[in-house]
């Protein structure tokens, strides 16, 4: 394609639509007119808002004929874009140089005007980071009032800038900065228009100085950068132009000045086309980077992205982090279990210790080289990966101790040295202590960093859990066993008692069997008795670590059972059977004994039939004791205790225990008896026909 070059006039680099100019190679040929400059040529850009002179400046400084927006064409619209133009003149104070040595190559940012800025914020700020990323000089175009302004001198775009370039280019000045004995840089060139002259040019650079320092402070840095100061990719210069209009001597005199210091490269001290601002790159070489570098900032969409570098840092570090699990971790259940089974604490902790070792060791030989904010995210990833799997293992191990330790607690609570303190004393002091071996054994693991806070709370909270679980089986089963025990006494102490009481008994037999049953719980109860804070009330505590309320009821259960094993000795033994034979026994000790229990010798009739009166009302006296059970003051004897007073699994009797007093039914009653009669009208019987032997005989 062949571009009609003008001289000096500029080529449109990238267009409205963003686009990268196809036609670059096209122009360098013919403004060079096929000179081979290789790398002997500079590259300027300029920033800054629109309309603030910018064209105007370059094209007096370097014969430039970029479009400007002068008295003639106000109405006419620049094209949008960045230009390019070519230039060898420089507008110095011994004329205009032609040096043919110093081609220089001129970018020309043309925006829209303030109205439309928001707009077309992300053209400027593309602009501006490619300007940066190929240019060796910038011009940093800003009005005398602008300054100290932070709105009006760009310097939140600039901020944006410096971010975006230090995190796509940061790297590549790195490598500069490793490969080349000098560090790469570029100058920042303040230009300061209309400079009146009241506020001197040392102030001013000193404003802006300390603006620049604050914006670099407050960048958010890539890992490698994070250290760097603005002077480690910038030099900063400052110059002041006069009024264009009101002075326009001066300005041309000052524009001359600033032509010198661009061409004048004997003056080493104000040049400002210094060595390490050039990319050393032939101008094709430089014409591929500037493409690329659009393409990259084009494409890096809300200039945001993570960078290539990080980019392949994550997926670096992410493959290394597996590829050391997989190898540290390989056969590790294998290499745990016995370990595990064994109790074998310290073998256990050693390996973990050499597995995460290795792991975090190979991790950083592999990937310590990349982006480091990447590598220390994978390495703490790496970490909690090792650590989870270590946590299955560690409560394997703990499960297997604490099985242990509350087995220890079964063994106090059953050993016989143990029995002068209480079942709840030694589950308290055992339970303290098996805990304390529970945390110096998670110490253990933690002193190794082989467990983190979170699992530790879990893992103890477990194990809170599982105590209390045990020590509320092992409390119930003590219940259990004081119950058993107390029904086992009672039932002993009881049946014969009561039954000798029962076998003959006297009319008070329901007070002495009350007082003897009272007497007998008392005793077996006595050991878990303590009194109350008032004296009167006294309470029971069964020593398994009840409150006073769990402990009242034990006690209302005991009461209930020994009240039940009382109603079943005293009904299973007063059926009509046994009341008959106790009726008949007591009238058979009476009618046929006499005090001294000699068998009497009937004389006649008569003192039988006194006899058997006698004995039989003696008998029948009786009679009403067993069938209902009432105290000497006449009343029913009632249980103190109710089944709904108690929780229990089986109710004991097949008497119920309201019913207690209630023994012979009225027609139990009849039947006995009538049994009694026929039985005692027998012994009569039996009593005449020895009186009729012995008179016969
Ligand atoms: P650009 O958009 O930054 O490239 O600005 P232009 O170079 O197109 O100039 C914009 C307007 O500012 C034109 O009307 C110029 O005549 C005027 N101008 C250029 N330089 C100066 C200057 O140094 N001082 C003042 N006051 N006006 C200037
Ligand atoms: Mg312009």
């Amino acid at each position: 394609m062949s571009v009609d070059v003008v001289e000096n006039t500029a080529v449109q680099l990238i267009n409205e639509d963003k686009e990268f100019s196809q036609e670059l190679p096209a122009y360098f040929q013919q403004c060079l007119k096929g000179r081979d400059i290789d790398q002997n040529y500079h590259v300027i850009s300029v920033f800054g808002s629109q309309s603030s002179g910018k064209s105007t400046l370059l094209n007096l400084l370097f014969n430039t004929k970029f479009d400007t927006m002068d008295a003639h064409n106000k109405r006419q619209q620049t094209t949008k874009g960045i230009w390019l133009s070519h230039t060898t003149e420089v507008n110095t104070n011994k004329g205009t140089t032609t040096d043919p040595g110093s081609d220089i190559f001129i970018l020309d940012v043309e925006g829209s005007d303030g109205a439309e800025r928001g707009e077309d914020q992300d053209f400027e700020r593309k602009a501006a980071l490619f300007a940066i990323a190929v240019s060796e000089v910038m011009i940093i175009n800003l009005w005398e009032q602008q300054i100290g302004l932070y709105q009006g001198n760009n310097m939140g775009l600039l901020k944006t800038v410096f971010e975006v370039n230090l995190s796509l280019f940061g790297k590549n000045s790195k490598q500069l900065e490793e490969s080349q004995s000098q560090k790469h840089k570029m100058l920042l060139l303040f230009v300061i228009r209309d400079h009146v002259g009241v506020t001197p040019l040392e102030s001013l650079s000193e404003t802006l100085t300390t603006e620049l320092e604050n914006v670099w402070k407050d960048l958010s840095k890539p890992a490698n950068c994070e250290n760097s100061t603005i002077y480690d990719f910038f030099d900063l210069k400052f110059v002041g132009l006069s009024h264009k209009i009101l002075r326009a001597d001066k300005f041309l005199e000052d524009v001359k000045n600033l032509g010198d210091d661009f061409s004048n490269s004997e003056n080493f001290e104000k040049y400002l086309f210094k060595p390490q601002y050039h990319h050393m790159l032939p101008l094709d070489g430089w014409t591929m980077y500037s493409a690329n570098c659009w393409d990259q900032i084009e494409h890096n969409k809300d200039l945001d992205l993570p960078t290539q570098q990080i980019l392949v840092a994550r997926f670096k570090t992410d493959e290394i982090m597996n590829e050391t699990l997989d190898k540290y971790f390989e056969n590790y259940d294998s290499k745990v279990k016995p370990l595990i089974l064994e109790n074998d604490k310290e073998s256990l902790i050693k390996l973990l210790v050499s597995i995460k070792d290795n792991c975090t060791d190979m991790y950083d030989d592999l990937a310590s080289r990349y982006a480091k904010q990447v590598y220390l995210e994978n390495r703490y990833k790496l970490i909690s990966k090792i650590n989870e799997k270590f946590y299955n293992t560690i409560e394997l191990f703990i499960k297997g101790i604490s099985t242990e330790l509350i087995d220890s607690l079964k063994k106090s609570l059953a050993n016989k040295d143990n029995e002068k303190l209480s079942f709840n004393e030694i589950l308290l002091q055992v339970s303290e202590d098996i805990t304390k071996s529970f945390n110096d054994l998670i110490k253990n693991f933690q002193n190794e960093d082989l467990i983190n806070n979170d699992s530790i709370k879990e893992l103890t909270s477990k194990f809170n859990k599982f105590l209390t679980k045990k020590q509320n089986e092992l409390r119930d089963v003590q219940v259990k066993t004081i119950i058993s025990k107390f029904k086992k006494n009672m039932n002993f102490s009881m049946k014969d008692n009561i039954i000798s009481y029962l076998s003959s008994p006297t009319d008070d037999v329901w007070d002495k069997i009350l007082k003897f049953f009272n007497e007998t719980m008392d005793e077996l109860l006595s050991q878990y008795k303590i009194s109350a804070n008032d004296e009167t009330e006294m309470l029971y505590d069964f020593q398994v670590g009840f409150s006073a309320e769990l402990n009242e009821t034990i006690y209302k259960r005991l009461r209930y059972i020994a009240w039940t094993i009382l109603n079943t000795t005293v009904h299973d033994y007063l059926n009509e059977e046994t009341v008959t034979s106790i009726l008949r026994d007591r009238f058979e000790n009476s009618f046929r004994y006499d005090e001294h229990d000699t068998p009497i010798l009937w004389k006649d009739e008569t003192q039988i039939d006194n006899a058997f009166k006698i004995a039989k009302e003696n008998a029948l006296e009786i009679f009403d004791v067993l069938c209902i059970a009432k105290r000497g003051d006449n009343t029913e004897i009632i249980p103190d205790i109710r089944i709904e007073d108690v929780e229990v699994e089986d109710d004991q009797g097949i008497y119920h225990l309201e019913r207690f007093a209630h023994i012979i039914n009225e027609i139990q009653k009849e039947k006995v008896l009538r049994q009694f009669r026929r039985q005692i009208n027998l012994s009569a019987l039996d009593a005449k026909r020895s009186m009729i032997s012995t008179t016969t005989h």
